[in-house]
This record gives C-alpha cells, structure tokens and sequence, in this order.
C-alpha cells in the first residue's frame, strides 16, 4: 500500500532532479539566514552557486552534534523566531540538549513522513495505533502521533511503561499497532507472559514499528515471537525530525530513506570520505526541506550501510540496513574494537537466555556480560547452568574476540528503563 505512490516510486532520474533542486534551494537559504553556515563556506571557499551536481555536496561543510551545542539555542536557525511552530530538545547527556526548532512546514513533513511510513506496512484508517514512545522534549511520540493522525487512526497517546494501564488500553480499545524501543517491547513481552496474557489470541495487536535504540535481527525475532506479531524497523533522530527518516515496507528488509526529503551519503568516519557502495559506515544526513533548521551533511554516528538494489515492493528511494551501533558506541576492550549489538546477537540467539542483559566493565579491562535466564526455576540445575555459562562465554569469545565472565540471573533482575535502555555501564580504571 502507498500513502504517496507517484513520490515513493518515483522515476530515480527525476529524484535525483528534485533532490539537486532542493539541495540547492537549502544551501542558498542557509548562506543567507544562517551565520554559522555563511562562515563555513567562506572557510571552505565554497558559494551556493557552485552546487552544479548532487557530487558537489561534498564540497559542503559537515555539520557535527557539537555545532548544534555550541549554537544552542536559535544559531541555527534559518527562519524568523515567529516562523517557528515546535520546539523539540534531544537529551544531552551533559549540559545544554539540542533545540530543534520546526516550522509549520516542518511539522507538516515529519507527519506525512511517518504516514507514509505506516501506510506501506498495511496500516489504514481502521487501525487504532498505541503510542509508547516518550511524550515531551522528545521528537518518537509526537512525530509518530500526528503520522498515526494523518493517517486517520484512532491515536492513544500512552507513553512507555505502566504497563497495567498499557494492557487495559489495549483490550479495551482493540489496539492493532504500537511505536516502542525494544527494550520496551521486551519488557512488555514479559509482562504479558507473567499476566497469562496470550497476544495473538486475546489481543488485536498485530504491528509493532521498533526503533530510537538499536537492536539486532535476533531480538527482532524474539520480540515478534512473544508479541506475535510483525516488527518493522522505524529509524530517525531528531536532527532530522525526528522518526519518519527511514522505516522499513511490508519486506522487512532494510529501511526505506524518505529522499526527496533527505539526501543519504556514508562515509568512513574517521577519513570523511565516502566509503564503496554498500559498504558499512557513518550515516551522514543532509535535509532537503527542513524550513525553520535545515542541517548540512549531519554526521549521525550511526554505523550503517545502504542497498541501492531495487526492492520489489516497487519503491525506488533506497534503504538502509539495520544500524548496528554508533561509532561513538564502540567499545575498546584489551585493545579489540566491540560493539554492543554484537554481543546481543550472541545472547539473543541463544536458547535458554531471556531478554534483557547488561555489558560491565570494571578494573583494569574486565568484561562480564550479565543476561537473564528464559524462566525462573532454575536453581539446582547447576550443571546446566554451568555448561549454558561456558556455552555463551565460547560464543562470545568467537563473536567479538576476548573472552568476557558470563553471569546468568533469574528473568527481572535487572533493571529496565522505559526510554532507551542503558546496556554498557564502564567503571574501568584506565
Ligand atoms: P534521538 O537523539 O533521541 O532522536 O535518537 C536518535 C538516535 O537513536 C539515532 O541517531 C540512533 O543512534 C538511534 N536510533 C533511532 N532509531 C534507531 C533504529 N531503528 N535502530 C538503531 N538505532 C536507532
Ligand atoms: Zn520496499
């Protein structure tokens, strides 16, 4: 199904005509409203009117996190503060957030994005959509709430967690489609399981869109298996709106980029320079028709890698494959580069292992990975413990190179959180 189909299967030729005009309309304003920008050109002796080819964007500046700090909270912005219709902050883990500022255009686009997005996994008018992303500051749950409008669903507005009330809203109301992180639907899984609740049976739920942390195609499986139902990939940030970037169609495989409103490049982060087609790298990001802070070559830290294969649902922008973690999530452990999803791939596919689990690294480069059993009841069966221990240690082992201490706890133990799960805890005294 299409929400859109003339733009979604557009004719590559003429994309990427639209997407030169666009990106040269958006350098052109940024020259001219946008100080920090006009500096930067005048540094790389670049002007808007050498923007000839979609090969000239390398001739850009890049535009890093730390710009947006060190411009919080309007250098950036390219439109009059009275033009401005949305504020939106990305956390910070120190200090100021980002402001992302959004025109009404801008709200207007990020909607009609994840309408898009919904509609070519089958969502209609007749579904009624959960929203457990995090109202607020936060671009995941009013971003996913108004594309779930435009569509015409009934919205329930229920924000992560209390997951009580998540269950009654979902019997009482037929929910047929929710937005989560995967460490939520987790969690939610487990709870339904302890409350005798059987999905595919006693609720309507059959979509789960996934995504604001990365996770890997095993957990993927776990979490359709014990929600029973089919989860879609969903990737955005908020530089860039926020979700509604790139979700995956009805194939499951890889996520479509929305490109007549974001131009994808990959590059190796440490060079800057673009990697070979297909190969994995950084996602830089430029926006197309962001109004009120449109963003140049965004470096995303996101470590992904782009299929330019058509895919046989008939759309022609090109998907992403699964992130598999941040450059900036990279753990260096004896000298070896991890990182965390691998070790999630190991515990995930492994059977007896339940679905939350948490990296330590303590002392001079210590690792131990600490995941929770399948089912409570174990204890006694020590030799079965112990060989599941050795087991996962082996894998591991053969997965990212060093050979880390495995502690295998009772489901529950450890802690959950209702936004993006915080799975590496470094106490290392280097
Ligand atoms: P935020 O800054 O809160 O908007 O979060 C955006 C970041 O969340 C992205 O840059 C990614 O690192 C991560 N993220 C969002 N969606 C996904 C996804 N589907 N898979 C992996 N990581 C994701
Ligand atoms: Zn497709």
């Amino acid at each position: 199904m299409f929400w859109d189909k003339k733009i979604e299967t557009f004719d590559r030729a003429a994309l990427e005509q639209l997407q030169l005009q666009r990106l040269r309309k958006i350098v052109r304003r940024v020259a001219a409203h946008v100080p920090f920008y006009r500096e930067k050109f005048a540094e790389l002796g670049v002007r808007p009117k050498d923007i000839h080819t979609l090969d000239d964007l390398r001739r850009l500046p890049f535009t890093t996190s730390a710009d947006l700090r060190a411009n919080y909270p309007t250098g950036l912005l390219a439109v009059s503060y009275d033009d401005t219709l949305r504020l939106h902050t990305s956390s910070g883990t120190t200090g100021k957030p980002k402001a992302l500022f959004f025109s009404r255009q801008d709200v207007e686009n990020a909607a009609e994005l994840c309408a898009r997005s919904f509609v070519m996994t089958g969502v209609t008018k007749k579904d009624v959509f959960q929203n457990m992303m995090t109202y607020g500051m936060f671009t995941g749950a009013l971003v996913t709430h108004y594309g779930a409008e435009k569509v015409g669903c009934l919205v329930i507005p229920a924000g992560p967690g209390n997951s009580e009330r998540q269950l009654m809203l979902m019997q009482d109301f037929r929910t047929t489609f929710i937005h989560l992180t995967p460490s939520y639907a987790l969690y939610l899984a487990t709870f339904l399981e302890k409350h005798g609740v059987v999905p595919r049976r006693d609720l309507a739920l059959r979509k789960a869109f996934v995504g604001a942390e990365p996770y890997t195609d095993e957990t993927r499986r776990k979490i359709e298996e014990s929600l029973g139902l089919d989860v879609y990939n969903s990737y955005g940030l908020s530089e860039m709106n926020g979700p509604g970037v790139a979700f995956e169609c009805e194939h499951k495989h890889g996520m479509h980029v929305w490109e007549d409103h974001f131009l994808i490049e990959i590059i190796n982060p440490a060079t800057g320079e673009p990697v070979k087609n297909g190969e994995p790298g950084e996602l830089v990001l430029t926006t197309l028709t962001r109004e009120a802070m449109p963003l140049l070559r965004y470096r995303t830290r996101d470590i992904t890698s782009i299929i330019t294969k058509p895919c046989s649902c008939g759309r022609t922008h090109h998907r992403l494959n699964r992130i598999t973690g941040r450059s900036d999530d990279m753990l260096i452990v004896r000298g070896v580069n991890i990182y965390p999803q691998q070790i999630e791939r190991v515990l995930m596919a492994q059977s007896g292992v339940g679905r939350n689990y948490q990296i330590s690294l303590e002392g001079l480069d210590e690792m131990t990975v600490k995941v929770e059993l399948a089912e409570a009841g174990f204890e006694g069966q020590v030799e079965q413990l112990m060989k599941l221990q050795s087991q996962l240690a082996e894998k591991l082992r053969a997965e990212i190179l060093v050979k880390p201490q495995v502690q295998l706890l009772p489901p529950g133990s450890l802690p959950v959180s209702d936004g993006k799960a915080k799975r590496v805890i470094d106490n290392r005294k280097l």
